[in-house]
């Protein structure tokens, strides 16, 4: 099946190309989702608006309340960017366990949020950073938090017509701590089983801010939201922490079964990861389950 291809030189050209009406139509940026979902045959469509060359969607600016990040940054320019390692610290250690250096090069923010795989690794950092992703169209532009745009298993809010500009990740709260785990079959380049991403920040012995995500552990990224609600404000205590990592283990997340792991071993690795993390972060190291 023939697939005619847009070079897109600037934003507006790239934007009436997603306008017309008619045939399905994917964005392609780094390609390194896209080009294996056209070789199996999961993707087919029949125009593709390439917008590598847009310099609208590149760039990382430090803004008065926060990073403004182009969709097309690559994971290779996050995790060197020190406005990301002061701004947004999370999101470049995920970065660094992307694929190899190769993939790096090319994968960007906005295919990571583009594919919505429940695997991927920066959207648990993305909304455990409590980031909020810009999309634009001819109509206008709009904002959506991360969390809400991942809406289901490879689906997103974005409408067809719309592409993903920038994401806006707000500033941090002082002395908040971040950690980020990735586990797979081997240390690099594996698909992650389980992926956590946690922000949180303590005020004498009490939890003061906490922002907690997940991949691989059910169909889509997901915030930790009955984590959440148990620790924030509770004191740092091993035996809190650990009662509310169980219920997180209980109610948030929704594993399966399938050819990468089992739902029982994910539950297990969440846990024990989830209370490692929190009990490093928090300094009540006693808290493993
Ligand atoms: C060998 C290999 C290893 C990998 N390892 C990892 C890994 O460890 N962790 C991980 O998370 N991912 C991994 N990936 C997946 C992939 O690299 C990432 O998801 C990457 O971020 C995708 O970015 P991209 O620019 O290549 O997206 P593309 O392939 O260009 O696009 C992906 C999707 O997003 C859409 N899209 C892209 N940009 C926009 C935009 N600006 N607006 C609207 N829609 C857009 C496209 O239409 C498409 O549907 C790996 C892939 C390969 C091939």
């Amino acid at each position: 099946m023939s697939c005619e291809v847009t070079l897109a030189r600037d934003l507006r050209e790239a934007l009436f190309a997603l306008a017309r009406p008619g045939a399905p139509t994917q964005v392609l940026a780094g390609g390194t989702d896209l080009m294996v979902e056209l070789r199996t045959g999961r993707s087919r469509p029949e125009r593709i608006v390439d917008v590598w060359k847009l310099d609208e969607l590149r760039g990382v600016r430090a803004q008065a309340h926060g990073l403004r990040i182009g969709a097309l940054a690559t994971c290779a320019e996050l995790k060197r960017d020190p406005r990301v390692a002061h701004g947004a610290a999370l999101l470049a250690q995920a970065c660094a366990d992307v694929g190899a250096e190769q993939i790096q090069a090319r994968a960007t923010l906005g295919g990571n949020l583009g594919t919505a795989s429940p695997a991927a690794d920066l959207n648990p950092a993305l909304v455990a950073l409590g980031a909020r992703v810009r999309l634009v169209s001819l109509q206008g532009s709009r904002e959506l938090g991360c969390d809400e745009f991942l809406a289901g298993y490879r689906q997103t809010l974005r409408r067809p017509d719309e592409l993903l500009e920038s994401v806006f990740v707000p500033a941090r709260p002082a002395g908040e701590r971040c950690g980020f785990r990735k586990v797979g079959t081997r240390r690099a380049q594996s698909i992650s089983k389980v992926v956590i991403a946690l922000a949180v920040s303590v005020e004498g012995r009490r939890i003061a801010t906490l922002r907690a995500a997940a991949g691989s552990v059910a169909p889509r990224t997901l915030r930790l939201v009955a984590l959440e609600r148990e620790l924030l404000g509770a004191s740092v205590e091993p035996s809190l922490l650990r009662a509310a990592v169980a219920r997180s283990a209980r109610e948030d997340i929704a594993p399966i079964d399938d050819v990468r792991s089992s739902a029982a071993y994910r539950r297990h690795v969440f846990a024990r990861v989830l209370a490692t993390l929190l009990g490093d972060l928090t300094g009540a190291f006693a808290c493993l389950p």
